[in-house]
């Protein structure tokens, strides 16, 4: 069967379950920016269901600007406080340099890669509480995904301190 048959026939069975709807505001106030790889289940993963959490996937689960546009929009428009970053363990953007994808592809683009994870999850998370049209946001984590055990690794974690009534 062609991929794209494949598709449409088990759209079928899944329109006949889909539950949760009725609401565009993630129930659980939360996005999760991660890395597009197809090993990451990330409703799974993180025990989330359809309905409770924006999902924005890219190469490297990386926060680029057309992350930060998505999140104003998050936090702003659709009650979103809080900000999960996960990267993965065998990511194809770890360990590699950008010179080095753009040979490989052809694409005269920036990639975001990285070589240390803590170190790429630091940058976003500031990234994230730096700017200052996401003011909204309560809370960032940066997570990795371990692909081989499904385990996630607790790496870095902001937020945003009280604010003092008189
Ligand atoms: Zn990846």
């Amino acid at each position: 069967m062609d991929e794209i048959e494949r598709i449409l026939r088990a759209n079928d069975g899944y329109a006949a379950a889909r539950s949760n709807t009725g609401n565009p505001r993630p129930l659980r106030r939360l996005a999760v920016v991660t890395c597009m790889d197809a090993r990451i289940d990330v409703f799974a993963a993180l025990g989330l269901h359809l309905g409770e959490a924006h999902v924005i996937r890219n190469a490297g689960g990386r926060v680029t600007d057309d992350v930060l546009r998505s999140l104003a929009l998050s936090s702003h428009v659709l009650g979103v406080d809080t900000v999960v970053v996960m990267q993965h363990t065998k990511c194809g953007v770890a360990g590699v340099s950008d010179e080095e994808l753009r040979d490989m592809t052809g694409a005269d683009v920036d990639f975001f890669a990285f070589d240390d994870h803590a170190a790429a999850l630091r940058e976003d998370v500031d990234l994230l509480t730096s700017t200052t049209f996401l003011d909204p946001l309560r809370v960032v984590a940066g997570f990795v995904f371990d692909v081989e055990t499904g385990h996630l690794h607790d790496v870095t974690r902001w937020e945003r301190a009280p604010e003092v009534t008189t």
